[in-house]
């Protein structure tokens, strides 16, 4: 028998963001909040929003952004995200949350390791990778302070360590927008203009697990209702060069119109960083992750539906 708790009494930050907007289809009844409501950098805001008593946190609000977005601001990357997620964990202890759930990222995991996928273990086994460390020390931060608070408090908080996300709630912005979905609006943008060919940064060559963002939310859904309180990943067994996902994706969207090129003298970030699904599987039972290629056909639809450009 599961403790369960009251749907009613959750607070998610980061409502207005991908996962936060996806969240809402499965946990309907929580309280979502966004920067326009607290700003999560000021102590003030967060103190006022811990003046109520929550049952559970899903911290899911953050500074976050593509490759280019990394690169150029790395400082206000490690900034913001060190101060939202210090004041939130401080305040949510100080208050008495019961549970809390972050969400952290691959990009914390090393550049390099010989053996992939890389498990838990692998955490803090070597350096995250240099076009995203600020933004990744910020995340690893926030899990040590997780694991420091169980320890020293005895809080049962844990954290998510999910994969690359896309989802239909995507912000399309061809500069500060994470590859699948720069991909996906890059496609539609030369299917309006009835262009040959899209650009995409980087050799293609990385490999990638994109997760739809609907996967992450169903393993949040049951954290909830099971009363997980375990860290783990959440990635799944797709692991494909970025040139495979921009095949699928150019096949799935135009019946293969449109020619890939690349940008070789654009970076390409990390080389690989597939992670094993394992302690998820085991914690939570057998879990159907969205296959790429229907999960990319949803999102293109609606992306065309909604004329996000
Ligand atoms: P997102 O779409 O960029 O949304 C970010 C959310 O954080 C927005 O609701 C935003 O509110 C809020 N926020 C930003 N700064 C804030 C502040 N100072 N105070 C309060 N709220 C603030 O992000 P996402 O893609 O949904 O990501 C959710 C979580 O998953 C993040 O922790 C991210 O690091 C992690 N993650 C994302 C990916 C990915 O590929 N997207 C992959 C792995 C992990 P406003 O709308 O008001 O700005």
């Amino acid at each position: 028998m599961y403790f369960r708790f009251s749907m009613e009494n959750i607070l998610v930050t980061g409502g207005s963001g991908l996962v936060g907007s996806h969240l809402k289809r499965f946990l309907p009844n929580a309280s979502y909040i966004s920067s326009r409501d607290f700003d999560l950098t000021r102590e003030k805001d967060v103190e006022r929003l811990f003046e109520t008593k929550w049952e559970r946190v899903i911290h899911l609000a953050g500074r976050v952004g593509g490759i280019l977005e990394n690169i150029r601001r790395p400082g206000e990357f490690i900034e913001e995200n060190l101060l939202m997620n210090t004041l939130l964990l401080k305040y949510a202890r100080l208050s008495g949350v019961p549970r809390l759930t972050a969400v952290l990222s691959t990009c914390i995991y090393p550049d390099v390791r010989e053996r992939y996928p890389m498990t838990e273990a692998d955490v803090n086994q070597g350096p995250p990778q240099e076009t995203n460390f600020a933004y990744a020390i910020s995340k690893i931060a926030m899990a040590a302070q997780i694991d420091a608070y169980n320890k020293q408090y005895s809080t049962r908080y844990n954290y998510l360590i999910p994969s690359n996300l896309y989802g239909e709630h995507d912000r399309v912005d061809f500069e500060k927008s994470h590859f699948l979905t720069a991909l996906l609006g890059k496609i539609l943008k030369a299917e309006k203009e009835g262009a040959n060919s899209v650009k995409l940064l980087g050799s293609g060559k990385p490999l990638r697990q994109f997760l739809h963002a609907d996967d992450l939310c169903r393993v949040i859904r049951d954290c909830v209702s099971k009363d997980v309180t375990d860290s783990f990943n959440v990635a799944p067994d797709e692991n494909l060069s970025i040139r495979e996902i921009a095949g699928i994706a150019v096949a799935v969207c135009t019946g293969d119109r449109l020619a890939i090129e690349f940008d070789r003298d654009s970076p390409d970030g990390q080389f690989r960083k597939d992670v094993s699904n394992e302690r998820m599987k085991k914690t939570l039972g057998e879990f159907e992750f969205t296959p790429l290629r229907e999960g990319i056909a949803r999102v293109y639809a609606h992306y065309r539906e909604t004329d996000v450009i």
